[in-house]
C-alpha cells in the first residue's frame, strides 16, 4: 500500500500509519478523533494481509483545533487497541514539489507469474527495480488461494529503457522459473478489448500438420521439410505448399480422427470464457489450417477464425492450399482487420502465439505475449509466458483470482 499526497497548502502535514492485528473499528476510531479535531484529510490508504493491518492517512494540522491533542488522542487510541502507531510531520512545500514530479512520472505494472511464486524470484524482482531506479508503489497477490500471482506497480520520474528492464527480466525468468511481465500501466491495460490467438502449440496442444502427416503416415517427409524452413532454407510460402503436398489424399474422416485426438491447451476455455463474459473481441489467427481451426473457433465460441485452406475435391485433399496463404504477413495484417472491423484501437490488442511466424503479429497488437515460444520469440515479444496455464494471461490484465470466482 503507498499513500501518495496531494497536497496544495501550506500547512504542516501529518503522516500517521497504524500496524497491527486487524479488528472491526479501527478506521471508525481513529477518524473519529480526526473528525473531532476539525482536520483535512488528503489522503487515506489501508491493506490487511492476513490479519496484518497497516492503515495510513495523510492529514492537514492548523485548522484551529489543537493539534498536539489530534495526536496525542491517536496514538492513546492506538495503544488501548493494541496498536502501534507512527506519525511523521513535514512541510506541506518540499512534499507538494514532490508529489508534483511523481504526478508527472511513468508507471509501470510487473506481474509476477508461477505455480508457486518464490522469495528468490521477488528478490531478483525486486533487486532490479531498485537498479532502475524505480519506485514500488503497491504490491498485490492476484491469484485466489495459492500464491501463483502477484503484481507491483512501480514508478519512475522519467521513461524508462524497457529492453534493458526486459532483458534482465527474462533472465530472472530462466533463472527462477517466475515469468515476469512489464507493461505501462495506465488505462489502455486494462482497457484492452480484443484477444488473438494462435492456434498450433498455443491454443491447442499440437501440430496440425504434423497430425495430418501421421495420418497419412508421411510423418517423416514433413518434418524434413519443417526443419530445413526453420533453418531459414525455405520461405514459409514454399514450406507450407511443400508440406501440402505430401498430405494429397487425406480425407475427411481423416481430419475428423484428428480433431478428435487434438487437446487444448490448458486454461483454453476458461480464459475464452472469461474474455467472452468480459465483452472481448476473440479470434484465431492461424498458419494452420481452417477445418481445424473453424471448428475450434466454434466449439470455444471464438468471434473470427483465420487459417489456410486446404484444397478439397469430393472430401479428398489435393494436395494445395487455396491461395492467400496465410504467413507471418498475412497474420499481422489480418489482426489489423479484425480490429478495423470491430472499431478496436491496436493498443487495445493482445496477441499470443508462440512461433517465429507470430512474430509480426506479436509486434502489431499493443500487446505481444509470447506463449511458451522459441527463445527468439520470447526475446522479441512484448514478454513472454512460460507456464502451461492459458489462464495466466488473465493476470497481465490485472483480473484477480477473487474477480474470476465472481464472474463464475
Ligand atoms: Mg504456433
Amino acid at each position: 500500500m503507498s499513500v501518495t499526497p496531494k497536497l496544495n497548502s501550506d500547512r504542516p502535514m501529518v503522516l500517521v500509519t497504524v500496524t497491527g492485528v486487524d479488528s472491526p473499528g479501527i478506521t471508525s476510531a481513529m477518524t473519529e478523533i480526526l473528525a473531532t479535531g476539525n482536520v483535512v484529510i488528503h489522503d487515506i490508504g489501508q491493506a490487511v494481509i492476513h490479519d496484518l493491518l497497516s492503515l495510513s492517512i495523510l492529514f492537514e494540522l492548523g485548522h484551529g483545533a489543537d493539534d498536539k491533542a489530534v495526536i496525542k488522542d491517536l496514538l492513546f487510541k492506538a495503544t488501548e487497541m493494541g496498536l502501534k502507531l507512527d506519525f511523521r510531520v513535514f512541510d506541506s512545500k518540499s512534499e507538494s514539489q514532490k508529489e508534483r514530479l511523481r504526478s508527472k512520472g511513468y508507471r509501470y505494472a510487473l506481474t509476477l507469474i508461477s505455480d508457486k511464486v518464490t522469495a528468490k524470484a521477488l528478490h531478483a524482482v525486486t533487486g532490479v527495480v531498485a537498479k532502475f531506479g524505480l519506485n514500488i508503489d503497491t504490491i498485490e497477490r492476484l491469484s485466489d488461494a495459492e500464491f501463483s500471482c502477484v503484481e507491483m506497480i512501480v514508478s519512475k520520474e522519467q521513461a524508462l529503457e524497457r529492453s534493458e528492464l526486459k532483458k534482465e527480466l527474462l533472465t530472472i525468468a530462466r533463472e527462477t522459473g517466475v515469468d515476469v511481465a512489464l507493461q505501462a500501466e495506465g488505462l489502455y491495460r486494462r482497457a484492452k478489448r480484443m484477444v488473438v490467438l494462435d492456434m498450433d502449440s498455443t491454443l491447442i496442444q499440437s501440430e496440425v500438420i504434423d497430425e495430418f502427416a501421421r495420418e497419412r503416415g508421411v510423418y517423416k517427409e514433413v518434418a524434413e521439410i519443417t526443419e530445413s524452413a526453420m533453418r531459414g532454407n525455405l520461405p514459409f510460402d514454399e514450406s507450407l505448399k511443400k508440406r501440402v503436398s505430401k498430405l494429397v489424399g487425406l480425407t475427411t474422416a481423416e481430419i475428423d480422427a484428428v480433431y478428435k485426438r487434438i487437446e487444448l491447451t490448458p486454461g483454453a476455455e476458461e480464459l475464452i470464457r472469461v474474455l467472452k463474459k468480459l465483452g472481448y473481441k476473440t479470434a484465431i489467427i492461424s498458419g494452420g489450417f481452417s477445418v481445424i481451426a473453424e471448428r475450434f473457433r466454434e466449439r470455444l465460441g471464438i468471434d473470427y477464425a483465420y487459417a489456410n485452406q486446404l484444397e478439397m475435391e469430393k472430401g479428398i485433399a489435393t494436395g494445395r492450399v487455396i491461395p492467400p496463404i496465410v504467413n507471418a504477413e498475412r497474420k499481422a495484417d489480418l489482426l489489423d482487420v479484425i480490429a478495423q472491423n470491430e472499431r478496436i484501437h491496436l493498443d487495445q490488442v493482445i496477441a499470443i502465439g508462440d512461433g517465429a511466424n507470430d512474430l509480426l503479429m506479436l509486434e502489431r497488437a499493443g500487446l505481444g505475449i509470447a506463449f511458451n515460444a522459441k527463445p527468439l520469440v520470447r526475446e522479441k515479444a512484448d514478454f513472454s509466458i512460460n507456464q502451461k496455464n492459458l489462464k495466466s494471461i488473465l493476470y497481465l490484465l490485472g483480473i484477480s483470482g477473487r474477480d474470476l470466482t465472481d464472474l463464475a
